[in-house]
């Protein structure tokens, strides 16, 4: 089971979290993954930036928002008995990561692989607190920070695990834990290289942790705990009518998940795919609904299933000034830059006829993607064989997803009209590779009507109510 950071975000929230794994493990062993409490990732990112600026009051105030956050929450939860005890911890977790902020202070500077060493100290704190309450309620708990159980790359911010070595630490430190009835409460979102240098998985990372464990594991089922009913067909903060999806394939919901929703990470369902372990989506706040199953396949595929956006994105095009430049080479060479630099390339269009092409990335690896190309085509661009390479970061991407989205004609054309009919400009398209979704890029500001356009379009959401009362529509039709 994973907590995420509201199903793990205050005293009440932890005791309703202790209670569905308790009530699990009545029946079966369960290891536990949690986030950081919310918001508190931000809080410790905002610190370290704080920091390495130089600004010593403002890492301060927010290192007692830290404290206080937690301390709080330790005496609203735990029993008199242990607050001392666990408030010294706490304490402990939090001076630990002022040492490394103030170390970044002094340096003027945030080493990445500091920043992973004291950002998983969040999800240190959640591990403890839980693990702390199930021990007062009975239930035997072990907090377990994942450095020693998740083995991953050295990519530091966004490490990817390394599956053989976590298999063998996961399995040798949790199943005698397991086997003892003891059940271990999981650091999310963080790991550590081989040679023991701690890593972080990118953001929203616990989802990923907790599969990278269920498939150590062999685990029968993995829950994902969250703030919603499940994966929905839009998210429900753009489309209020957004519904609950009873079932999803791997291949949909990671497709959703790397077009832009939140509800899962992106990567959380490749370690799992392999091995058919089933995922579940499911609300903390309403655990008694169904929730979404995430399974292999489904047996009437039935055209578009959601639609998911992203806004923080960028469109970079490239083209030929001369006639004499091949634009597939360009294009070649431009997207090994790219590669090389460790971007990744969202969405790619191009057209023969002017040989000009363009591709989005996300806004947070802009700056790269633009130096690689400079380097990469800096001659063809001194002496205008290109035109100077343009950005335009006011778009966002919508993508339609489904496992039968590729049997249905005129599907994409009746996107474009929906989208055109709510007065937004389509930018550039593109059918995915995988046919399971197809992506547009649009203006920035028509994005969320663009979402709530194509959903309605394509049929998702709950239905309106039937009118009760027609009588003013048939006047205002006279
Ligand atoms: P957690 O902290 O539990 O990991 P997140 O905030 O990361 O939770 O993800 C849950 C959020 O994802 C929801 O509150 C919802 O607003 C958002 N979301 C985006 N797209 C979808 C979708 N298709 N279905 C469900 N939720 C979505
Ligand atoms: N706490 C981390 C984050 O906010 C990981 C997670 O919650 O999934 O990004
Ligand atoms: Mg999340």
């Amino acid at each position: 089971m994973k907590f995420g950071g509201t199903s793990v975000g205050s005293a009440d929230r932890m005791r309703v979290a202790a209670r569905l794994a308790a009530d699990e493990r009545r029946k079966r062993p369960v290891a536990v993954v949690v986030s950081a409490m919310s918001k508190i990732t931000d809080l410790l990112l905002d610190t370290m930036r704080h920091a390495e600026a130089g600004d010593l009051s403002g890492m301060e105030a927010n290192l007692d928002k830290l404290r206080t956050r937690h301390v709080d929450v330790c005496l609203a939860l735990l029993p008199e008995s242990r607050q001392a005890a666990v408030m010294a911890k706490i304490h402990g977790l939090v001076d630990e990561f002022e040492r490394i902020a103030r170390g970044m202070a002094m340096l003027g500077e945030r080493p990445p692989r500091s920043v992973d060493e004291a950002v998983a100290i969040g999800e240190r704190l959640s591990a403890l607190l839980v693990s702390e309450y199930l021990n007062a309620e009975g239930t035997p708990a072990a907090a377990i920070n994942a450095r020693e159980v998740v083995v991953t790359d050295a990519v530091f911010g966004n490490a990817s695990p390394l599956m053989e070595a976590t298999r063998e630490k996961a399995r040798s430190h949790l199943l005698p834990l397991l086997g003892q009835g003891s059940m271990p409460i999981i650091t999310g979102f963080n790991g550590a290289t081989a040679d023991g240098r701690p890593t972080t998985l990118g953001r929203g990372g616990s989802d990923f942790s907790a599969s990278i464990l269920a498939a150590a594991l062999d685990a029968a089922e993995l829950w994902i705990w969250t703030d919603v009913d499940g994966i929905m067909s839009a998210d429900p903060r753009l489309v209020p009518d957004a519904e609950v999806l009873q079932e999803i394939t791997y291949a949909e919901a990671a497709e959703l998940a790397y077009a832009g929703a939140k509800v899962l990470h992106p990567r959380t369902l490749a370690p799992l795919a392999e091995k058919k372990i089933p995922v579940w989506s499911k609300n903390s706040f309403a655990p008694e609904k169904p929730g979404t199953k995430i399974v292999p396949s489904i047996a009437a595929a039935s055209g578009t299933r959601a639609v998911a956006s992203m806004k923080n994105v960028a469109l970079v095009s490239l083209e030929p000034a001369s006639a004499e430049l091949n634009g597939v080479q360009v294009m070649a060479r431009a997207l090994d830059a790219v590669a090389r630099a460790n971007v990744e390339v969202l969405l790619l269009s191009s057209s023969s006829y002017r040989q000009n092409f363009c591709f989005l990335v996300r806004q947070e690896e802009l700056e790269q993607t633009v130096a690689a190309l400079e380097a990469a085509l800096a001659l063809e661009l001194a002496h205008h064989y290109l035109k100077p390479i343009h950005v335009d970061q006011d778009v966002g991407l919508l993508t339609a997803v489904g496992e039968g989205m590729q049997g249905k004609p005129g599907l994409a054309g009746r996107i474009f009209m929906a989208i055109s009919r709510v007065q937004v400009n389509v930018i550039a398209i593109a059918q995915g590779s995988s046919e399971l979704t197809i992506a547009v890029v649009v203006r920035r500001d028509g994005l969320e009507e663009s979402v709530r356009a194509v959903h309605a379009e394509c049929g998702l959401g709950m239905r309106p109510p039937v009118p009760v009362f027609t009588f003013p529509m048939a006047r205002r039709r006279e």
